[in-house]
C-alpha cells in the first residue's frame, strides 16, 4: 500500500499521479480519494445534484459493437420504437415531477425518417414542456450517436442543447479491438469536436474495466477529456452481456465486479480531481453492480443522476448489459427512491432546474 496524501496535495496532476490514483485500491485510499473528490465537487459545483430522466425511445441500432445488448448482430433482441406521443408524455410527466431535464437515448440510426422523428419529438417537448415553473421548458439532451453536421444542426435548432456522445475509450488500439472495422475511433473524435463547435454542451466517457484495458488508459482518457474540453461526463463500468463477444470474453476470463466497481469509483473522483467543474453522472450500470452503486458514485465526485423514465414494457427490450436495476419499478417509484437516497447523503435534489455544467457557462 503507498501513501496518496502527497498526490492529493499537489495543485496539479501529472499522467503518473494519475495512474497512481487510479492504482490505489486499498480501503484508506478510497477514503482519502473520496473525501478530496467531494470536496473539490462541493467547493466547485455545490451539494445540488440534478436529475436527468433518461427515456431510451428505441433499441433499433446499425452498429455492431461487442459489448453491447443491442448490438445488430444481436437477433435475439425484440426491436421496439416508442412512438412520438409516448415520448412527449413520459418527458411531460419528467417535468411535472421536477426533473428539469430529459435525456432520450436510443440505438443509432441516421436515415431521414429518423432524423426527422427526433427533431420533431425535441421541438414538441419544447413547445409541451414550458410552464411557470421550467419557463424555457425542459433542458434536452440528445444521445443518438454520430450524424452529419447538418443533423445536428437541426437537433440544436429544434431545442436540444446538450449531447452525449461516449469516445468508449480513448485508447486506439482498445477502440479498434472492441468495434467493427466500420466504426472508427477518428469519427467519434471528429463528432465530438463538431458538436462542440456547433454549440452544444458536449458529454463524453468510457466504459471502465474492459478487458486489456490497463490504468494508463484510463489516465489517458481523463487527459482526453480535458483536452477535448469536455462540459459533461457520463462513464460507469463495463458490464458483460451474454450475447455478446465481448461479454463472453469477459466471462470466460473471470470477470470480477467488486474490482471494476472500485475501479469505476476511483476513475469517477479522479476525473473530478482533473476537471473540477464538469458535470459528471453517477450512471446506471454502477448499480447494476452494486445496490448503492449511484448513492457512492455522487460520494465520489459526481454530481448528475439519470433516473430511468423509459416506460417499463419495454425495459427489458434496452438491455445494454446484464443485471440492469430497475426493471420492473415505475418511473414514480424510481423518482421517489432516489431522492430517498440522496437526501440519505445529505445531498439536495436540485428540482425544476436545467443544471447546466458550470464549465459550460463560464468558459463559453
Ligand atoms: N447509440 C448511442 C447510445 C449508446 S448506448 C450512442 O452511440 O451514443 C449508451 C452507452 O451504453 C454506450 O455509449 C456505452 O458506453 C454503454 N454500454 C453499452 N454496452 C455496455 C456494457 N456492456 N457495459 C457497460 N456499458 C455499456
Amino acid at each position: 500500500m503507498q501513501n496518496i496524501e502527497p498526490i492529493l496535495s499537489k495543485p496539479e496532476l501529472s499522467r503518473d499521479d494519475i495512474v497512481r490514483l487510479l492504482s490505489a485500491d486499498d480501503d484508506a485510499s478510497m477514503d482519502l480519494l473520496r473525501q478530496k473528490a467531494s470536496g473539490i465537487l462541493l467547493e466547485n459545483c455545490g451539494p445540488e445534484v440534478y436529475f436527468r430522466g433518461l427515456i431510451e425511445f428505441s433499441n433499433i441500432c446499425l452498429n455492431d459493437c461487442d459489448y453491447c445488448g443491442i448490438r445488430r448482430g444481436n437477433t435475439k433482441v425484440k426491436r421496439f420504437q416508442l412512438t412520438k406521443d409516448e415520448i412527449v408524455s413520459t418527458a411531460l410527466w419528467c417535468a411535472e415531477h421536477g426533473y428539469g431535464s430529459v435525456v432520450l437515448q436510443s440505438g443509432e440510426r441516421r436515415d431521414p425518417e429518423f432524423v426527422d422523428f427526433v427533431e420533431d419529438c425535441v421541438g414538441k417537448i419544447k413547445q409541451c414542456s414550458r410552464s411557470e415553473r421550467l419557463p424555457n421548458g425542459l433542458g434536452i439532451t440528445l444521445c443518438v450517436g454520430e450524424q452529419t453536421e447538418e443533423t445536428y444542426r437541426r437537433f440544436l435548432a429544434a431545442g436540444a442543447h446538450r449531447y452525449l456522445l461516449r469516445i468508449e475509450t480513448s485508447s486506439p488500439r482498445l477502440y479498434a479491438r472492441i468495434h467493427p472495422e466500420s466504426q472508427r475511433i477518428e469519427t467519434r473524435i471528429e463528432r465530438l469536436r463538431m458538436l462542440n463547435k456547433i454549440g452544444f454542451q458536449v458529454g463524453t466517457g468510457v466504459m471502465i474495466g474492459l478487458p486489456g484495458q490497463a490504468a494508463e488508459d484510463l489516465a489517458d482518457d481523463i487527459l482526453f477529456f480535458r483536452n477535448m474540453d469536455i462540459d459533461m461526463i457520463g462513464m460507469g463500468p463495463f458490464i458483460p452481456h451474454s450475447d455478446t463477444p465481448l461479454g463472453q470474453t469477459a466471462i470466460a476470463g473471470g470477470y470480477d465486479k467488486d474490482a471494476v466497481f472500485r475501479l469505476a469509483l476511483r476513475m469517477i473522483a479522479v476525473t473530478r480531481l482533473v476537471l473540477k467543474d464538469v458535470n459528471i453522472a453517477s450512471t446506471t450500470a454502477l448499480q447494476a453492480i452494486h445496490p448503492e452503486g449511484r448513492e457512492l458514485g455522487l460520494q465520489y465526485g459526481a454530481n448528475v443522476i439519470m433516473p430511468m423514465a423509459t416506460p417499463p414494457n419495454v425495459r427489458h427490450d434496452y438491455l445494454l448489459y446484464e443485471g440492469k436495476p430497475c426493471l420492473d419499478e415505475s418511473a414514480e417509484q424510481c423518482s421517489s427512491c432516489l431522492r430517498r437516497r440522496i437526501e440519505s447523503i445529505g445531498r439536495t435534489v436540485a428540482l425544476n432546474r436545467w443544471g447546466d455544467s458550470r464549465h459550460f457557462s463560464r468558459l463559453k
